[in-house]
């Protein structure tokens, strides 16, 4: 079942999903959109006098009766004193980090949770704007933003983030991860599954990162999908729309289309992180990819 007024809910796999917007923030066009030309993706996404368009950074929260899982956590904040005073100013005025609008703890106060309700956190993958969230500033030191959680991501993911090579380097940032070993918070996962995450799967792809999981929530009718950067706004269901920052493009556009040709199996909801204009939206083949049916929208 599905409610588009105030909010938006799906139940699926045992779980109410919410959409948890935690900020807009901008990113080049041009990177966004990799080898497409400006003259299309400006018609769709309209960028400032500096070339960036506003991106989402929206987790997803599953309610069960036990649990309250939140897959990824945007941005975050303290970006001062998590990654030095003058690279935390740079970081915000680089990315336009919009702080007046929902935050994350804001967005899960609307259920009346704080951020100590949260059981459990999937993280995609480490890049700032999934994991920034994952931590924060507290009394002198950076500590675990969910202290009663615990956290997943893949091992192969988690090692890239330790020693990124030169490109991702900006990307994978310690403040966000380091923490999380330290307080042993962190299970480090080589497997599209685990015990405490029942009726939840991974589709582990290497296209945009080393070691990305998207995630899959799935009943004997339904399931959503929460793309994470494998399609990050519903613009990228094309196969050609690829991101300039993923790593291996062709890859990830077989990567796509894989976790595309699941929805011919059973009613299948994409639900994108970055789209600054939809939650989620259902796809139909179209000649030999897919294109989007139906889009959703709490808003
Ligand atoms: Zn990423």
């Amino acid at each position: 079942m599905i409610q588009t007024n105030q909010t938006l809910s799906i139940d699926v796999g045992g779980y109410t999903a919410h959409p948890i917007p935690t900020g807009i923030f901008g990113l080049d066009g041009g990177a966004m959109f990799g080898t497409v030309p400006k003259v299309l993706w400006q018609k769709t996404n309209p960028a400032d006098e500096l070339n960036r368009i506003p991106m989402e950074a929206r987790a997803l929260l599953l309610i069960s009766k036990d649990q309250k899982i939140l897959i990824d956590t945007g941005n975050g904040a303290d970006f001062q004193e998590k990654y030095g005073e003058a690279a935390g100013k740079k970081f915000q005025e680089i990315y336009s980090i919009d702080e007046n609008g929902p935050t994350l703890l804001k967005s899960l106060n609307k259920y009346n949770l704080t951020a100590d309700d949260i059981t459990d956190v999937i993280l995609t993958h480490f890049h700032f704007d999934h994991a920034g969230g994952a931590t924060k500033f507290d009394n002198g030191k950076i500590v675990p933003t969910f202290k009663n959680a615990t956290y997943y991501v893949q091992g192969s993911n988690l090692k890239n983030a330790l020693n990124p090579n030169k490109r991702e380097k900006a990307s994978y940032l310690k403040a966000n991860i380091e923490p999380l070993i330290e307080a042993k918070k962190l299970v480090i996962l080589d497997s599209n599954r685990h015990p405490h995450l029942k009726n939840i799967s991974f589709h582990i792809s290497h296209g945009h990162t080393e070691g990305h999981q998207s995630v899959q929530i799935a009943d004997d009718d339904t399931q959503l999908i929460y793309c994470g950067d494998l399609i990050p706004t519903s613009t990228h269901v094309r196969s050609s729309w690829v991101m300039g920052y993923d790593l291996h493009p062709g890859q990830l556009m077989e990567e796509k289309k894989q976790i595309l040709q699941i929805s011919q199996n059973k009613k299948t909801y994409y639900f994108f992180e970055h789209d600054p204009y939809c939650d989620m939206a259902t796809v139909i083949p179209d000649k030999d990819e897919f294109k989007v049916e139906e889009r959703y929208w709490m808003k």
